[in-house]
C-alpha cells in the first residue's frame, strides 16, 4: 500500500512542443484590428501531445515573460503568480472516501481503462492516460491525464480543485446578484471572422444575429442584457472587456463561429474558458502558453467551467451537433481580463458544408439562441 500522503515526482520536463499543432477553433477569433501571426496548420486533435503532459513537481518556470501575443490580444496587464502550494498527485479513492463519495468504479477496461466517480451532482469518467474526460456526457478537458499506481488511480492535485470539485460538490451556479449579461458577438466591421462555404457570408453577420436573437430571449427571463456591439462595427478586444465592466455585469458570453478550413471534415460545438494557473492549455494555437500566468479571469475559475457546462449541454442538445467538449485555453482577449465568469461559445463550423448550411438557416440559429436562453433560466 502506498503511505497516506505519497507523492509522486516527475521529471521537471515540461512540453510545450508537442502542443503547437493542436486543433480547430475559429481562424479568427483573435482577430480583431490588430494585425496576428497566421494560425499554425489545422490538424486532428493531438491526444499524444496531450497526454505526454507531465505536471512538474513544482511551480512552471515562466517560459516567455511577456508572449509575443500580448499586444495583439488586448491582454489584461498579467499577474505573475505568487508560488503556489505544491500540488501532488492524490488517490482517487483516497480523495472520495474524504468528500464522503462511493468509491470509483471501473466502467471500461478497453480500449483504455476509465473509472467512474459518481456525487448526487453527476458522474465523472476518467481515462487512464488521457486529458479527455466525460462529465454528465459532456466532454471536458483535465491539465493532466490521470494514472495508475500500484493498483490505484491517481489525480493531479490541481485537477481535483478546479475540474472535478466544482462539479461532483459545488453547489448550485450562482449567477450573480445584478442579472445583467453582456452577450458579445465575435468579430465586426473590417474583422470580418472566418466564412461560410456554402456562399461566402462572414462569421460576423451571423454572430450578431445570434446575438440579437438571444436578447429578447433572455429578458423575457428576467435578465438586463447588452450586447457588445448592434450593427458591423469593429470592436476591440479590450474594448469588449471594459464594456463588460462598466455595465457591471455578472456573465459574459461570447458567441462565435469556427472554421478548419481547408478541411472541410471537422464539424462540432466548442466551448471555451481560460485555463486555471498552473495547468496547461487544451489547445494553444501557437501561442505562448505560460502555466504560471494568472489573469484576473482565473478568480471565477470553477464558475467558468460550470457556466460553460451549463450552455455546452443546452447548445449539444438542442444544435445535434458533434461535441468537441468545453477546452481550456490562455491566448483568448474577451475572456483573460473579465472579472465575472466569461465562455466563448464555437458555435459550428463554416468551414463544413453541412453546419455551414444549418447556421446560414435562420430556424437554426433561433434554436441556438433558445439554447442559450433556456440554460440561464
Ligand atoms: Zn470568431
Amino acid at each position: 500500500m502506498l503511505p497516506h500522503n505519497w507523492r509522486v515526482f516527475k521529471c521537471a520536463a515540461i512540453i510545450f512542443g508537442g502542443l503547437l499543432l493542436l486543433a480547430a477553433g475559429c481562424t479568427s477569433v483573435h482577430q480583431g484590428s490588430e494585425a496576428q501571426p497566421p494560425p499554425p496548420e489545422w490538424s486532428a486533435t493531438n491526444n499524444a501531445a496531450q497526454t505526454a503532459l507531465t505536471p512538474p513537481k513544482k511551480n512552471p518556470p515562466i517560459v516567455n515573460p511577456r508572449p509575443a501575443s500580448t499586444t495583439h490580444l488586448n491582454l489584461p496587464p498579467k499577474q505573475i503568480s505568487p508560488p503556489a502550494p505544491i500540488l501532488t498527485w492524490t488517490s482517487l479513492d483516497r480523495w472520495a472516501t474524504e468528500n464522503r463519495l462511493a468509491a470509483p468504479r471501473k466502467v471500461s477496461n478497453s480500449p483504455v481503462a476509465s473509472y467512474a466517480v459518481s456525487s448526487p451532482r453527476g458522474k465523472m469518467v476518467l481515462e487512464i492516460g488521457s486529458r479527455e474526460a466525460v462529465w454528465n456526457g459532456v466532454e471536458i478537458n483535465l491539465g493532466f491525464a490521470p494514472e495508475i499506481i500500484d493498483d490505484q488511480v491517481f489525480v493531479y492535485g490541481l485537477d481535483l480543485q478546479k475540474n472535478l470539485e466544482p462539479l461532483l460538490l459545488g453547489g448550485p451556479l450562482a449567477f450573480g446578484t445584478n442579472r445583467v449579461i453582456v452577450i458579445d458577438p465575435g468579430h465586426g466591421g473590417a474583422n470580418v471572422g472566418t466564412h461560410s462555404l456554402v456562399d461566402g457570408r462572414f462569421e460576423k453577420e451571423f454572430t450578431l444575429d445570434w446575438a440579437r436573437r438571444v436578447k429578447p430571449l433572455l429578458e423575457t427571463n428576467g435578465w438586463k442584457v447588452f450586447l457588445t456591439r448592434t450593427n458591423d462595427s469593429d470592436i476591440a478586444l479590450s474594448n469588449r472587456v471594459h464594456f463588460a465592466e462598466a455595465h457591471h455585469a455578472d456573465l459574459f458570453i461570447s458567441l462565435h463561429f469556427n472554421s478548419a478550413a481547408p478541411d472541410k471534415i471537422q464539424n462540432g460545438l466548442e466551448t471555451y474558458c481560460l485555463t486555471p494557473t498552473g495547468m496547461p492549455s487544451t489547445l494553444t494555437r501557437g501561442y505562448s502558453d505560460s502555466w504560471g500566468d494568472r489573469y484576473p479571469n482565473n478568480a471565477c475559475d470553477a464558475e467558468n467551467l460550470r457556466l460553460a457546462i451549463r450552455l455546452h449541454t443546452a447548445l449539444l442538445r438542442a444544435s445535434g451537433e458533434e461535441d468537441r467538449g468545453i477546452r481550456r485555453a490562455r491566448f483568448m482577449g474577451v475572456l483573460l481580463g473579465q472579472k465575472r465568469p466569461a465562455i466563448l461559445i464555437e458555435g459550428g463550423y463554416l468551414s463544413n458544408p453541412h453546419e455551414a448550411e444549418k447556421i446560414e438557416n435562420a430556424e437554426f440559429r433561433e434554436k441556438l439562441a433558445e439554447a442559450v436562453a433556456n440554460a440561464l433560466k
